[in-house]
């Protein structure tokens, strides 16, 4: 059976044991008795050596399953890895809502990366910038002939783009070269064209090369996530009102911007993250994005329809592959790509979209009405309860009460636990 005919809308799928979440998630994803174990394996210390230098051991984050979410009419299970409280759950709830009104649905661009060359020294950089073009089909055959395989599957460099710069140092010329990267994040890629193409440029324009490198600004990379919230399920068109509210400040203030585009991140990372891929990369490009029109910004827009519902949307740069990089090592990436059931960068990067949609509704949702708090607390209680030495089922015990009181303190959670034993 394909995802395309399975639900992910799970209910308390939070109340289930770990095993038995395991087993959905295996009959879902048709995973066989190997990748299963995987979830309770840490990554081999030889494999991590080969990763980076000067390995010690290996780090390890929960790894959880965002449910309920519909995607272009198709079912997904989302694993996320990540160490906050309330994100899945929020996630989760979030993408149930979408669910009412048909789910999410998504628009990306081709995976086009950008590789930059930086040339100075120019006596003409009128000049030096004509040559460049006078040479592009030279240019764009000497990129491709670095990545025959990456050609053969319809990608390599499609075009250049020069632009002239002033700086302190005098006027400069960065040349674009534009790559169709495919399944790729492309970095490697990108930057092997990049290497060779420096002495061209040089030789064609009698300038000297500085940098050469990949742009993590992918900004004809795009991937836009859409969703309708249904205004009876939100509590009512006030709600629906009072989220408008919220979100505005986001859309002209930074000091909002910031705090709102991180909830979009804590969705966006844990998936990036799950599936190997570079978190950093994704969290340059959407800050870069969000302040592409010289005010950063929210990376999200929301408006009311003529139903009164709730429309998000979410548009930003995502560089994610499915080839190369950490993700085609690391088990568990493997496996979280596997439970996807992904066939593409392109699919990958969609539903990295609408889970950044999903977590950033549920937070402005939260805060527009309870308040980001109540959410949070449960869990957060249990890690003070769990401070406070609590063991076994002293834990649910303090942190009740903790809550309870309204007071969800290291020295409560003691004074709590003192009287429990
Ligand atoms: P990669 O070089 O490991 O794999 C990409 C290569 O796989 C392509 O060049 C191609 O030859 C081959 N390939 C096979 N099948 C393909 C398909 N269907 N689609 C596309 N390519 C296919 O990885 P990469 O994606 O070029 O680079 C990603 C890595 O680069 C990440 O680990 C990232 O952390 C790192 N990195 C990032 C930066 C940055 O973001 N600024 C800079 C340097 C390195």
């Amino acid at each position: 059976m394909s995802n395309v005919e399975k639900s992910s809308s799970i209910s308390g799928f939070y109340k289930m044991a770990i095993e038995e979440r395991i087993k959905i998630v295996k009959n879902f994803s048709g995973l066989n008795e190997e990748e299963t174990k995987l979830f309770s394996s840490s990554l081999d210390i030889q494999t991590a050596d080969r990763m980076i230098e000067n390995v010690l051991g290996t780090f390890e984050l929960p790894l959880g399953i965002a449910v309920n979410f519909q995607i272009n009419g198709k079912d997904y299970l989302v694993p996320m890895a990540i160490e906050e409280s309330s994100v899945v759950a929020a996630a989760s709830n979030a993408a149930k809502i979408a669910r009412i009104k048909g789910g999410f649905t998504t628009e990306s661009t081709n995976p086009l990366m950008i590789g930059q060359i930086q040339l100075l020294n120019l006596v003409d950089v009128a000049t030096a910038v004509q040559k460049i073009i006078d040479h592009k089909k030279e240019i764009l055959q000497i990129a491709n002939d670095q990545d025959k395989i990456l050609v053969k599957f319809g990608g390599g460099a499609k075009d250049i783009e020069v632009r002239i710069l002033d700086s302190p140092m005098g006027k400069m010329i960065v040349t674009h070269l534009i790559v169709d990267v495919r399944d790729a994040m492309g970095a490697n890629a990108v930057n092997t064209m990049c290497e060779a193409l420096a002495p061209v440029l040089e030789e064609i324009t009698g300038g000297k090369v500085r940098l050469k490198i990949l742009s993590n600004l992918a900004d004809k990379r795009i991937v836009k996530a859409k969703a309708v919230f249904d205004k009876v399920k939100m509590g009512g068109e006030s709600v629906v009102d009072a989220f408008l509210e919220s979100y505005t400040l986001a859309s002209i203030d930074p000091y909002r911007a910031a705090t709102h585009n991180k909830g979009i991140m804590n969705g966006i990372d844990a998936l990036i993250i799950a599936s190997g891929n570079d978190f950093r990369a994704i969290e340059a490009g959407a800050h870069a994005y969000a302040a592409r029109n010289g005010l950063y910004t929210s990376l999200s827009s929301y408006q009311k329809n003529e139903n009164g519902d709730l429309v998000g949307e979410l548009e930003l740069p995502l560089a994610v592959g499915i080839i190369g990089g950490a993700g085609n090592i690391h088990p568990k990436a493997k496996l979280c790509k596997k439970i996807l059931g992904i066939n593409t960068a392109k699919e990958l990067a969609e539903v990295v979209a609408c889970l950044g949609l999903a977590q950033n509704f549920a937070a402005l949702f939260a805060l527009s009405t309870v308040g980001i708090q109540k959410g949070h607390m449960s869990l957060h209680a249990k890690n003070i309860a769990v401070m406070a030495g609590a063991v076994g089922d002293q834990i649910d015990k303090v942190a009740e009460q903790m809550i309870k009181e309204k007071k969800i303190k290291l020295d409560k959670a003691k004074e709590i636990l003192e009287k429990i034993k």
